[in-house]
């Protein structure tokens, strides 16, 4: 959901423009800014290029298609050239960010820094991209709404994640939690969070105060938090809440946050608390909209204000959801499944 003009002007943009599509831009002494082209209305995302004595550590790879593949030869062949890519640290294991470990790998050898959850997670739904979609799933979905139409769309998209994925390595160093990475002339803290994907790694350089925040925070748009089929009764924006509160004690006004989409900026803490009050504001409206028994997709009306298509459909069914768990996990809303499998959420009186 894009925020309103008023809560962004809070943030400050330190740079006035923004790099090409493939060209790399100097943010920090030796901390390189790479924008790749995405095909989705979410049209970027920034990579991280940190410079050491030879050589590089890249953070996040780019999705898994020729127009990045071909900006990446073309980098290894002109800035880049002579210079190896000494390992590569992935944020999470979103396509968009995961996408090319295995190609770079191959090319390059270098190893893949991931955390557990995102590096085992990535592997279970690469597994699944050559198969159909399990009863379990279209149940998950029929549960939450979906007419046979949007379920039959929903089986011709499964397995979609490993299209936009060139595999991947197959085997990883694993980030934990409060590890102190030394790149170049920098040491950098892991910082885990959770909610819009499972173990998700930050990276903070606490000397020079940088962020590196991948989808953990983003200046203008509010990272999916969703309930998936493999955990239908996760809560993961309980997760997410727990995140930014953490990032909110942990990062100042002053923080330069590098994030994986839009622009880097300060007022980390600012855009934070607008993110939780953005939330519990849509829990609040929920709540109420839920005076009478409602589905999850009768919930987009309140949460969304673009029209939800056939595009959005499974994102924002997952974002639903997870603001309705969240008011059951809160013992504010009860569910009911009824005989056709489909569940309805209403406020407890
Ligand atoms: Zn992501």
């Amino acid at each position: 959901m894009p925020s309103s003009p008023v809560a962004r002007a809070a943030l400050h943009y330190p740079f006035a423009s923004k790099p090409e599509s493939g060209q790399l831009l100097e943010v920090a002494q030796g901390l390189h800014w790479l924008r790749m082209p995405l095909p989705f209305s979410l049209n970027h995302i920034n990579l991280w290029l940190l410079d050491e004595e030879e050589g590089f550590t890249l953070v996040d790879t780019g999705l898994a298609d020729d127009r990045s593949i071909d900006i990446w030869q073309e980098l290894f062949e002109s800035a880049l050239a002579g210079k190896a890519l000494n390992r590569m640290l992935v944020t999470h294991m979103h396509p968009d960010h995961l996408g090319l470990a295995g190609w770079l790998h191959e090319r390059s050898g270098a190893p893949l820094y991931i955390t557990r959850t995102e590096y085992l997670s990535c592997r279970s739904l690469l597994q699944y991209s050559h198969e159909q979609a399990p009863e379990d799933a279209i149940g998950f979905y029929r549960a939450a709404g979906f007419d046979e139409q949007q379920l039959s769309y929903y089986r011709s998209q499964f397995g979609g994640f490993g299209r936009m994925m060139r595999g991947v390595p197959h085997s990883f160093e694993r980030l934990q939690d409060g590890d102190l990475i030394s790149i170049g002339s920098r040491d950098w803290r892991v910082i885990i969070g959770q909610g819009h994907s499972p173990e998700h790694a930050c990276l903070f350089c606490e000397t020079e105060n940088i962020f590196i925040s991948g989808d953990q925070l983003l200046p203008t748009i509010s990272s999916n938090v969703s309930v998936w089929p493999s955990e239908p009764n996760g809560d993961p924006l309980d997760l997410w809440l727990q995140s930014c509160h953490r990032l909110a004690n942990l990062l100042d006004e002053e923080t330069l946050v590098l994030p994986s989409h839009g622009k880097p900026f300060t007022g980390a803490p600012t855009r934070l608390h607008q993110l939780i009050d953005e939330h519990e504001a849509d829990l609040t409206a929920l709540q109420a909209f839920c005076d009478q028994p409602k589905r999850a997709v009768d919930c987009f009306e309140v949460l969304f204000r673009a029209p939800i298509n056939r595009h959005n459909l499974i994102m924002a069914t997952g974002e639903s959801l997870a603001h309705l768990k969240c008011l059951e996990k809160r013992n504010l809303i009860k569910r009911q499944r009824d005989a056709s499998g489909v569940d309805w959420y209403q406020t407890l009186a």
